[in-house]
């Protein structure tokens, strides 16, 4: 299976309270003699913004106090860099409770102020420590895999941001090789005892793992889901992704489809456009072949610089003539503005630049 790929490499990481669905802490509390209502009061102060940590929590008894901090010594990831771009996009840099470091991105957007659509804050969190996945563009790939994220590190990283409103596992490593984690983490994000995040808001990307995109269609959740799809062929995409010779678009596009059949989703297709390398007219005009009769988007990405590729993305025309490439068969096309490229925030640029 899959998910079993990217075992972790290291010690997993004792057990957090943000390990807890609110189901789980309530069948703990119960299981300590006390009453099931401690579980909200508990779940309420861990995800309060900025969080109450234990010795605060002063609608507890002491003891109950003393039991959850003996119970749960691990602190969890402690922030210990913060940068900000010119454009209001934040890098958080946290060290993890095993010494290995994890990016989290803040991306506010700013333009939506009115009422009806009030502006969005979408944080961009990572699952894994690394990557498997080599993708010949991304800073991520680099190092390899170190480990994955427990279900508590993906989501206290939603807690080092207030007022969340969209989350994206769009940072270090693929999502969907760490499968239980990220499906409990969501679990616990959209607990109502919560934050309260629903899944329409919350998009997971992938790379394209054909059996658990199947398996995410049949788990009743209605999460988005966006592919990094980045060629229209086999040939090219086999040589930027190698996860292509595994899951070939013959059998990609069908699970794609299928998951938005199930889930009655518009699915994303991420394009990073290369220059020279993936951004011709005839890329275009096979990238719509591929699409045709899917509910999608294509969100096409200038390339961002990666320390050990020549790449860069093609001059602006040349990207407006691919987005209206796209457009002229009604598939609905966004060339996206690149965030956060001054702290190295942006899509792919996430690296263990402390984890050598
Ligand atoms: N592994 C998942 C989640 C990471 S998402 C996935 O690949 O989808 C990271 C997003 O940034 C993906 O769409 C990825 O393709 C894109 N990306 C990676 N390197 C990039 C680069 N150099 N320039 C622009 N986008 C890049």
């Amino acid at each position: 299976m899959e998910g079993n790929r990217s075992k972790p490499l290291l010690r997993v990481p004792s057990p957090s309270l943000y390990d807890f669905t609110f189901q789980e802490l309530t069948d703990w509390v119960v299981d300590q003699g006390q009453p099931p209502y401690r579980a909200r009061q508990v779940f309420r102060s861990l995800y309060r913004n900025p969080p109450v940590r234990i010795p605060e929590m002063s609608d507890l008894p002491k003891e109950f106090r003393k039991l959850l901090s003996d119970s749960f010594p691990q602190e969890g990831p402690a922030s210990v860099q913060t940068q900000r771009s010119s454009d209001g996009t934040v890098k958080h840099l946290s060290r993890l409770s095993d010494g290995q470091f994890l990016e989290t991105v803040l991306i506010p957007s700013g333009t939506r102020q009115t009422c009806s659509e009030p502006s969005r804050r979408t944080v961009c969190v990572s699952t894994q420590v690394g990557c498997a996945y080599s993708c010949a563009f991304c800073a991520s790939g680099q190092l390899g895999l170190k480990r994955d994220l427990t279900a508590g590190e993906i989501v206290q990283q939603i807690l080092l941001v207030q007022r969340v409103t969209n989350v994206v596992f769009m940072g270090m490593g693929e999502p969907l090789a760490n499968y239980e984690n990220l499906l409990k983490a969501i679990r616990i994000l959209n607990a109502p005892e919560g934050l309260k995040i629903g899944a329409r808001r919350i998009t997971i990307s992938t790379v394209g793992l054909v059996p658990m995109i199947e398996r995410l269609a049949k788990e009743n959740l209605q999460v988005e889901l966006s592919v990094s799809l980045h060629a229209p062929n086999d040939e090219l995409r086999g040589k930027l992704m190698p996860v292509n010779r595994k899951y070939p678009l013959s059998e990609l596009i069908p699970a794609a489809k299928a998951y938005s059949r199930a889930t009655k989703r518009m699915i994303t297709f991420e394009y990073i456009l290369i220059d020279g390398v993936n951004d011709g007219e005839g890329e275009a005009r096979q990238l719509r072949k591929l699409l045709q009769g899917l509910l999608c988007k294509v969100n096409l990405i200038p390339c961002h610089p990666t320390p050990g590729t020549p790449w860069k993305h093609p001059p602006l025309s040349r990207m407006i003539s691919f987005e209206k490439l796209l457009r002229l068969k009604g598939i609905p096309c966004t060339l996206r503005r690149s965030r956060g490229l001054d702290i190295e925030g942006a899509c792919g640029q996430l690296r263990l630049r402390y984890n050598q």
